[in-house]
């Protein structure tokens, strides 16, 4: 590789000719780079999972119309982790006219002093090499973010020094998206922007032409525009003016892992579960499922704000916290290998109760309960899953000739593991989960006490703090439930 110019007349001279790049627009050139990637078979978004054949195909549909666009979704839909993956769509390098603040194009400079500069010294121009990681800038928007912060302010300091007049544009002091001049810049929560900012950035879009403190300024700027919202704001009359609307080519909804499998991968990627310990902790499938079905719940109940929505977050720290607390066990039982219960998922609700709105019935409830029914909900459910052609009425009946089984917070596995080998016909389940009898007294505790929170959801037999698992008062029997045709067997005495 020859090394890179470094005068305007050496870029003239390379492989940057001023015939392929003086007009080449950021969208052109994601355009091109996007339609190179996918000739090739390159993945488009690595690590985002779950969009092949709904988001994506839109979004690069977006780019190669060259549009503007907007992400309208909910929290913890990969909506930031899209816009940032639009960096790879640019070129590793660009050249730009040397130190100038808004990245000017060094065959079609935009501000004046680069204009200047380039008519006065001609090829020996410098020429300065901008990576994509400095293309990209973000914003989130906020009621209070002004055109200043924006697009710019005149700068009446500098025209005195200057001698210049104010709305000379060498009196400017650039906002953030002069600054993204040509690259990519990202505004998120688009409808918490003030109108009169929005107006400015049709304007930039519109024509180049805006208005700084009253003055005409003129800033064709070169940018790919990307926005995001939540659907609800962004579709609330009034919230976002009808022009900048208008402009922006493609609305693209994001969405929720449709499958509790693709919820998993995303969890599993994004979570921290490899960790530096002396200890094994391990986190078995079903309390995997377990944990994303707590999210796909919240996402379903009437209890819970539909507005805002649960995030992808919620599985991923609650897997996090589940491991914690299977980790914070062994080092107190002093077990050297460990592995994650349905008790677990109970000791992480912290992580759970800040991830979602309560509406005002679920208000009453309080978080924490709400949270406490979310999991028995996902326990049962998951438990279906695993166990729905298995008959655990030996294992109901010990409950109910008086079998009890409290499990101290911190018991050792195999403390545990005794004790619920005594409960009839439980162990012997286990191999559905594909677990045998060899197998670590970790492994086997942990899925038993599934069983026994499966039964526990579904009302089978019942369960406190005081009395841990006991039996489910008699009512009538459930028809739902098959029964053993003989009845019931005579009672016997257990302690
Ligand atoms: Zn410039």
């Amino acid at each position: 590789m020859s090394p890179m110019p470094k005068t305007l007349g050496e870029l003239r001279r390379s492989q940057w000719t001023e015939e392929k790049f003086a007009a080449r627009t950021v969208r052109s050139e994601l355009r091109e780079n996007l339609i190179r990637k996918m000739e090739e078979g390159a993945p488009l978004f690595p690590g985002v999972h779950g969009y092949d054949d709904t988001v994506v195909p839109q979004i690069v549909n977006a780019i190669l119309s060259r549009h503007h666009f907007i992400l309208l979704g909910l929290r913890g839909q990969a909506k930031s982790r899209i816009l940032r993956g639009l960096m790879t769509f640019l070129d590793p390098q660009v050249p730009v006219i040397e130190a100038c603040e808004i990245h000017d194009n060094p065959y079609h400079p935009l501000c004046r002093a680069c204009r200047e500069r380039v008519a006065s010294h001609g090829d020996s121009t410098p020429i300065a090499w901008l990576s994509r990681d400095h293309r990209y800038v973000e914003k989130l928007a906020t009621p209070d973010v002004t055109i200043a912060d924006m697009i710019g302010d005149v700068d009446p300091i500098k025209a005195a020094r200057g001698g210049h007049h104010l709305s000379d544009e060498l009196t400017i002091h650039y906002g953030l998206l002069p600054r993204a001049n040509r690259g990519i810049f990202a505004i998120n929560e688009l409808p918490d922007l003030a109108g009169k900012i929005q107006v400015g950035l049709f304007n930039i879009m519109q024509e180049g032409d805006v208005q700084i403190k009253g003055y005409p300024v003129r800033l064709a700027l070169d940018v790919l525009l990307v926005f995001t919202a939540n659907p609800e704001d962004y579709t609330a009359r009034g919230k976002i003016i009808t022009p900048l609307k208008d402009r922006i080519g493609s609305e693209i909804r994001t969405h929720y892992p449709s499958s509790i499998q693709e919820g998993m991968s995303i969890t599993a990627q994004e979570s921290w579960t490899e960790r530096d310990s002396k200890r094994r902790v391990h986190v078995p499938g079903y309390i995997r499922e377990i944990v994303e079905e707590v999210a796909f719940q919240a996402r379903e109940d009437k209890r819970v704000d539909r507005r805002s929505g649960v995030s992808q977050r919620l599985p991923i720290s609650t897997l996090e916290n589940v491991l914690s607390s299977a980790e914070q066990r062994a080092i107190r039982s002093r077990d050297s290998t460990v592995v994650a219960r349905v008790s677990d998922v109970y000791a992480a609700i912290p992580s759970m109760t800040g991830k979602f709105e309560l509406e005002y019935e679920g208000e009453m409830k309080g978080a924490d309960s709400i949270a406490r029914e979310l999991i028995r909900a996902a326990v049962g459910k998951t438990f279906s899953r695993y166990f729905a052609d298995v008959n655990f009425q030996p294992v109901v009946q010990w409950f109910e000739l008086g079998g009890e089984l409290k499990v101290p917070a911190h018991a050792s596995s195999s403390d545990l593991l005794a004790q619920l080998k005594k409960i009839q016909g439980l162990i012997e389940h286990l191999e559905t989960l594909g677990i045998r009898q060899k197998d670590d007294a970790a492994v086997q505790s942990s899925a038993a006490e599934f069983i026994l929170e499966g039964l526990w959801a579904h009302k089978r037999i019942n369960r406190s703090e005081e009395r841990g698992y006991f039996a489910e008062a008699r009512k009538q029997p459930e028809p739902r439930e098959p029964r053993e045709p003989s009845g019931r067997p005579p009672r016997r005495q257990f302690n």
